[in-house]
């Protein structure tokens, strides 16, 4: 009689709304309800021998590197031990899941089989609640043959350093604008065909250096407010979200040579874009040209939570200026659609 293997997975737990306690309109904060989730949706149990852990119980927006590290030592951890799980699903606030999903995709090259991020708009004990469903459709794709760190939310999977979270209301928070959904779950669960597979053994590299500052540039931003910030705060790398395709205000030159002192002092300075599609292209007007120049990077088409966290992690994994360079331009865990040619140095 042969019998079927039964997949194991590691339910992770670091807290969100999903497992908050209180019934709305009051503040919503952590509680004590994600100790029972197992008991509470006893159908993860059919789908796979489940072993849960309380790594944290956070409101996102107090989750940051720190707990990224820890994170992904803990799956490095189960990974890497003799009853290694054949997925696992971390439960996560929504505010900063693209952030932590990014950084994990960074942090565990090789990564061998799903890391899968879920959370939820409305706490599991309410009614009328995406919980159950995000959490079983996790469960589900943390069984499968899609070896990357993803985000399952509203009936979709998507690539984790791709995701952004659109929507604090419907039940579709997150997009990844710059690719489709790697899975989509209807009556079937139709898997893309672009899923990454690993090209070198499974390794944890964990270290990040959070000394990242992003600034959005408005027209007539004074540019002595940044090089301010930078220095006060010992800065070592800066994300501009510039204009369109990566613009920034060229006449009067005060930004540029603003930017230029900053480079001067050895900071990394990468320009993002901020609309949501189409990435950087900073050869495509003198606006963005000018910053080409002065040794700004581009960030292609990364998202910005990919792009702040690929900084952090290149600043802390690399030797030189120029290595960090090489690295933000280059695709790491599928977070850039093109690579760069022509490295700024
Ligand atoms: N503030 C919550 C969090 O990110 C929102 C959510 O989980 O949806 O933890």
């Amino acid at each position: 009689m042969t019998r079927t293997h039964r997949k194991k997975v590691l339910l992770l737990m670091s807290g969100g709304t999903l497992g908050m306690d209180g019934k709305r309109p009051t503040p919503l904060h952590p509680g004590t309800y994600l100790r029972n989730l197992v008991q509470v949706v006893p159908e993860i149990g059919e789908i796979a021998d489940v072993e849960s852990d309380i790594l944290f119980n956070l409101d996102s927006s107090n989750i940051g590197p720190t707990h990224w590290s820890q994170l992904a030592e803990r799956i490095g951890d189960s990974i890497l031990s003799r009853a290694a799980p054949d997925g696992i699903v971390l439960i996560h606030g929504t505010d900063t899941m693209a952030y932590t999903a990014s950084a994990l995709s960074f942090m565990l090259p090789g990564i061998d089989r799903p890391v899968v991020l879920t959370g939820s708009q409305r706490p599991l004990q309410e009614i009328r609640s995406d919980a159950r469903q995000n959490l079983l459709n996790a469960v589900e794709l943390a069984t499968m043959n899609i070896p990357e760190v993803t985000v399952c939310f509203g009936s979709r999977l998507f690539r984790g350093n791709r995701v952004t979270k659109v929507d604090s209301w419907r039940y579709g928070a997150f997009e990844s604008p710059g690719m489709p959904p790697l899975a989509e779950l209807g009556v079937t669960v139709d898997i893309s065909d672009e899923i990454r597979y690993p090209k070198s053994p499974f390794r944890v590299q964990n270290t990040v250096d959070s000394r990242v500052m992003v600034v959005w540039v408005t027209p007539g931003l004074n540019p002595q407010t940044i090089v301010a910030g930078v220095r006060a705060a010992n800065i070592r790398g800066l994300v501009v979200a510039a204009f369109g395709s990566g613009n920034l205000t060229t006449e009067p030159p005060a930004m540029l040579e603003a930017l230029t002192s900053i480079v001067n002092d050895g900071v990394t300075v990468v320009v993002t874009s901020q609309t949501l599609r189409g990435g950087v292209d900073l050869t495509l007007y003198d606006c963005g040209a000018a910053l080409l120049r002065l040794g700004a990077i581009p960030a292609g088409d990364m998202t910005l939570e990919a792009t702040v966290t690929k900084l952090m992690w290149a600043l802390a994994n690399t030797d030189s200026p120029t290595d960090v360079n090489r690295v933000m331009q280059q695709n790491i865990a599928g977070e850039l659609t093109h690579e760069a040619h022509g490295h700024a140095t």
